[in-house]
């Protein structure tokens, strides 16, 4: 099941788009985000160093993964019952 996930500077706030990655575990390994990346243009996505380690395009600052969880519909929320 994809998990929706984005990649986050919090040193100058630069987004790095959200992505779906198909991982099965609790969190995308690096080479499945750098995959899953693969189709974000070159100055929003996130630039990967010698290490395999994602860096913000912008300010080359760390980047953290923000994670939306899987994908699921979203059922309607329930209204209260009146009772
Ligand atoms: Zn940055």
């Amino acid at each position: 099941m994809p998990l929706r996930a984005e990649l986050y500077c919090y040193f100058c706030g630069h987004g790095c788009g959200d992505v779906l990655v198909p991982t099965r575990g609790r969190k995308p390994t690096s080479e499945q985000m750098r995959a899953a990346y693969s189709t974000v243009p070159e100055p929003i996505a996130p630039v990967w160093d010698d290490a395999g380690q994602p860096n913000c395009p912008r300010c080359g600052g760390q980047l953290f993964l923000e994670r939306y969880g899987h994908e699921v519909v979203r059922r309607p929320e329930r209204l209260p019952r009146a009772s």
